[in-house]
């Protein structure tokens, strides 16, 4: 691969790892995969500085911003942060600044695992919170940060500046994260990572009132204002303290190597013990004077830098692998471990993923093996102590058979996981299905839950999910825990369901690789189920998101005659399997014939053909003198844009688009960005004349 494509790729993959991390609070790798990835970058742009980039990730601040908020542009930046995992690039940096600026003072304290906030204060009363955003401009917050009871809404004292900033993390403790994920497991919701997303998640709900049932906790560590009477980080912290902001305690001033290391290894060990989550040692210049002289980049300070803790890890004893069967056949390993305390949670299993990995990791029984918790919420295991391996011990012979039906397992090609092919007869696959389907983001159907589900398999009522259609309330009434008032209530929710619209039945079919969203993209593309029955490959991979693997597994499902008899029965009990037609909206765009081509940063390509159709335009395939625009997204096919050119056609963007049927659409297609953008960039005069009136002390983050 050539070193171009190689930094175009890791960019691609951090900039999407960012957009999971920062925007939808779900990571799917650890922070030091991600770290290393970075660095990987960094390296290659510093040995081709002509591929640099102003928009890389490793210039630019990762962003949270949403559209749910109004944006609010930041007074002054705020940054992220160098790190390092190791403690001689940590000393090489203590060496430079020293060089640089002389005689130093550093602080060191707890780098807090949260979300940054700001915090704008005037005359004594909190007036504003704001997240960090793209690092200019950030989203406004406040409604739910006056929830967080540690943030105080007046301040104490009287020697407070009249309008200032304060800077900090929000984070969950263990305790509320804990909480909260049970919960969450419980109303089937899927449980947040690790406490950093929780917090993160929870500060963008829109309902204040659930910020506050959930537990969060502030700590404030940088303050900024116009004339300070502070020359130092630890003199404002101080001050800050007598003001009635939560400070930490666990801060030193120190002024040699060995006093930072000290404190390192000590919090590396006592973090264990906190009840908050902490991911390492934040190390700053503490003379405002120095910092200056620093300066920072455009992605973090000069004056200050992260020591990250690598994952916490545990030794503990591998007892037994046990095989689970998911709805689709696909078999899990899973390590029952003894339990053991990582991260303030204790932990009894482990994720095995699959027999490859087993085999990588010569995972034995009775092993003691090293657990981490990585980006996933189910720690995993990354190594083997062998010097603790017992004589007797013989490597793991992965199963060959299903462990709940018998069946021999097949592995399918290119795919890493074992399957177990007995869709029809296997208990754990025929109960998956169903209660796949019943969820609350499928069919809905309250009243019915795992137990109940099981009950009627066990008493030879449903066998499939069309046979819950054929259910009476007289069946229902006369099982052990139901009776009369839940069958009523069940017999409801089905009748209930024959609304739910024609995506999340396709979705709650439960085939293999369409998840919510790709049910949703394939139902705007084909409109009805007849027409994804009878699409080719090829059709079937025009569908947004949908490509050879999904578009295989659409495939395989509708050739099964169960399948497609479950589908025709519950066509018969009356499931919506056509989408709804949407309203016109207005004939703006009558006689216009539209060409869609590339990806787009607002809307999907099939919600822009709905639009176009909504608003009385045409869609056209092909780009040709019949055209009157090209509606064209990034990567766009050069054949078209080519084409389009030649035959004078006009080439707009989505935005432009947005505009041309925004006169007639003022609620549901304007641009969210647009509108609060709008208000941000167009402060009051009074928000003007503080914005000017901030003078930051020193440079700051
Ligand atoms: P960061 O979290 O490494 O450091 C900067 C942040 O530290 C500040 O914004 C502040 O919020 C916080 N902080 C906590 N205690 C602090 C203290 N005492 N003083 C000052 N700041 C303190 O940087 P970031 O830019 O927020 O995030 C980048 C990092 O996030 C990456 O290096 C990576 O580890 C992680 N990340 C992970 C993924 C993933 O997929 N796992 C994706 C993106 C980013």
């Amino acid at each position: 691969m050539s070193i171009e494509k190689q930094i175009k790729e890791l960019r691609q993959r951090l900039n999407h790892y960012n957009y999971l991390y920062y925007v939808e609070n779900a990571p799917v790798v650890s922070d030091y995969e991600f770290d290393q990835m970075l660095r990987e970058l960094q390296e290659l742009e510093k040995q081709h500085p002509e591929f640099a980039d102003p928009n890389s990730p490793t210039a630019r601040v990762g962003s949270d911003l949403s559209n749910a908020f109004k944006s609010v542009d930041h007074a002054f930046p705020m940054l992220s942060l160098s790190n390092t995992y190791s403690l001689e690039e940590l000393h090489e940096w203590v060496e430079k600044i020293s060089n640089e600026v002389g005689e130093v003072e550093f602080v060191c304290e707890l780098k807090f695992d949260g979300t940054a906030i700001s915090l704008t204060y005037e005359d004594g009363r909190l007036l504003r919170a704001v997240t960090r955003g793209d690092g200019s401009r950030g989203d406004d917050v406040t409604e739910n940060v006056r929830t967080i009871r540690s943030i105080p809404l007046m301040l104490n004292g009287e020697d407070y500046p009249s309008y200032f900033e304060i800077r900090g993390e929000i984070f969950m403790p263990y305790a509320s994260f804990d909480r909260l994920n049970a919960e969450r497991e419980k109303n089937e919701e899927p449980p947040f990572a690790n406490p950093r997303n929780a917090a993160a998640g929870t500060l963008k709900q829109q309902q204040s009132k659930i910020v506050a049932q959930r537990g969060l906790d502030c700590t404030l560590y940088q303050i900024a204002g116009q004339n300070l009477a502070f020359t130092s980080h630890s003199e404002s912290l101080e001050a800050a303290k007598g003001w009635g902001f939560k400070i930490s305690d666990k801060i030193k001033v120190c002024r040699t190597t060995a006093e930072i290391d000290d404190f390192i290894s000590y919090w590396d060990i006592e973090r264990k013990a906190l009840p908050f989550p902490t991911d390492g040692v934040v190390i700053k210049v503490n003379r405002f004077s120095d910092r200056k002289a620093l300066g920072t980049t455009a992605k973090a300070p000069k004056w200050a830098v992260a020591y990250k803790f690598k994952a916490e890890q545990a030794l503990t004893r591998l007892l037994k692998v046990s095989y689970q069967v998911g709805r689709t056949g696909a078999i899990t390993p899973v390590a029952n471990l003894e339990p053991v305390l990582l991260a303030g949670t204790t932990v009894k299993r482990a994720t095995l993923h699959n027999a490859d990995q087993i085999m990588a990791l010569d995972l034995r029984e009775g092993d003691m093996v090293y657990v981490e918790k990585g980006g996933e919420i189910i720690p995993k295991i990354t190594g083997v102590e062998i010097s603790e391996r017992k004589a007797e011990s013989e490597p793991l012979q992965y199963i060959t058979h299903c462990p709940e039906c018998g069946a021999e397992l097949v592995r399918y090609e290119g795919e890493a996981k074992h399957y177990c092919p007995n869709q029809s007869h296997c208990r754990p696959q025929i109960l998956g299905r169903i209660i796949h389907f019943i969820r609350r983001k499928a069919m809905n159907i309250e009243g019915l839950g795992e137990e109940t589900i099981e009950l009627l398999f066990e008493n030879g009522l449903i066998n499939n999910m069309a046979d819950l259609y054929d259910l009476r309330a007289e069946q229902l009434a006369v099982l052990p825990r139901l009776g009369e008032k839940s069958a009523r209530n069940i017999m409801q929710s089905l009748q209930l369901s024959l609304d739910v619209p024609f995506h999340r039945v396709l979705f709650a079919l439960g085939i293999r690789f369409v998840g919510e969203t790709t049910a949703k993209y394939i139902a705007a593309h084909f409109k009805d189920m007849d027409s994804v029955i009878n699409a080719t490959k090829e059709e079937l991979t025009q569908a947004e998101e949908v490509g050879d693997k999904i578009a295989d597994s659409i495939i395989e499902y509708l050739h099964d005659e169960q399948n497609i008899e479950i589908i025709e029965r519950l066509r018969k009990a009356g499931l919506k399997f056509k989408a709804e037609e949407k309203a016109q909206k207005s004939n703006v765009l009558e006689g216009l014939n539209f060409v869609i081509s590339g990806s787009f940063s607002l809307h999907s390509r099939d919600e822009l053909k709905a639009m176009i159709e909504a608003h009385g335009g045409k869609n056209l395939a092909a780009v040709s003198a019949n055209t009157s625009y090209l509606l064209a997204g990034d990567k766009i096919g050069p054949a078209k844009l080519q084409k389009a050119t030649k035959l004078g056609i006009k080439i707009i963007s989505e935005e432009e688009f947005l505009k041309m049927i925004l006169t007639s659409d003022h609620d549901t297609e304007q641009n969210p960005t647009e509108q609060t953008k709008s208000k941000a960039e167009n402060p009051t005069p009074q928000e003007q004349t503080k914005t000017n009136e901030i003078v930051t002390q020193g440079s700051l983050f």
